[in-house]
């Protein structure tokens, strides 16, 4: 479908992390511009539609349950990976273990897309509870280190508090998104130029003979 200023862009977005650091705060955020404060465990999809750039988009967010047991986290992760069009990757600052957790994701989600021979995978890594400075466990910089090593983006911010902030999150994964699509383009079109070019070569040898 296209709309006025070219082609739609619509995208799959998976929310990891363990349970309790604020993933269906974030999303309810992002959709509602609401804090709740209760959200119950429900695995959910949303589907939303946004305006950026002139374009209509759908975004497809899934509201994921967190499993403490890594093999079946691994197994499932397949499943995200093949849906997903982008990760956004949820810790609490005041959690240590929830920032080990996302380190984990990260290589159960990189192994997977490799597998699955996958060119990239946009990730947001978000250090969510800003607001709780004072109970912080995990620095600023970790969560900067991990992203940078990991080559993803990286967000600090409350939920509770700030709405803007989730703002940037979901629409700083977008331009990844899209960025994403274009380079993987991009290759498509060299890998067919180099293919059409080795075919001639091919003939012209075969001609040789
Ligand atoms: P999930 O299990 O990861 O989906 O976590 P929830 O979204 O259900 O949030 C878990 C708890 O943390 C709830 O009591 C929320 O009210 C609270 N919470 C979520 N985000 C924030 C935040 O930014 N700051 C504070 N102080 N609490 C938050
Ligand atoms: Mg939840």
């Amino acid at each position: 479908m296209t709309s006025l200023n070219g082609p739609r862009m619509d995208a799959n977005i998976v929310v990891l992390g363990t349970d309790n650091v604020g993933k269906s705060a974030l999303i309810v955020r992002f959709l509602t511009r609401r804090f709740i404060g209760e959200y119950g465990d429900i695995e959910s999809l949303y589907t939303h539609n946004i305006v950026v750039d002139g374009r209509e988009q759908t975004l497809n967010i899934w509201d994921t349950p967190y499993s403490q047991d890594l093999s079946s986290e691994s197994l499932m992760c397949e499943k995200r990976v093949q849906w997903a069009d982008g990760f956004v990757l949820v810790y609490s600052i005041c959690d240590r273990s929830s920032f080990n957790s996302v380190s984990r994701l990260l290589q159960i989600i990189k192994s997977t897309k490799d597998f699955l021979g996958f060119e990239k995978m946009p990730i947001v890594i978000v250090g969510n509870k800003r607001d709780l400075h004072h109970r912080r466990t995990v620095l600023s910089e970790e969560g900067r280190l991990l992203a940078l090593s990991a080559d993803c983006q990286f967000y600090e911010v409350s939920a509770a508090e700030n709405y803007h902030s989730v703002l940037m999150v979901f629409h700083g994964l977008m331009d990844r998104i899209r960025e994403s699509r274009v380079s993987v383009k991009k290759l498509a079109g060299i890998k067919g130029i180099v293919k059409s070019m080795s075919a001639v070569f091919a003939r012209r040898r075969t001609d040789s003979l």
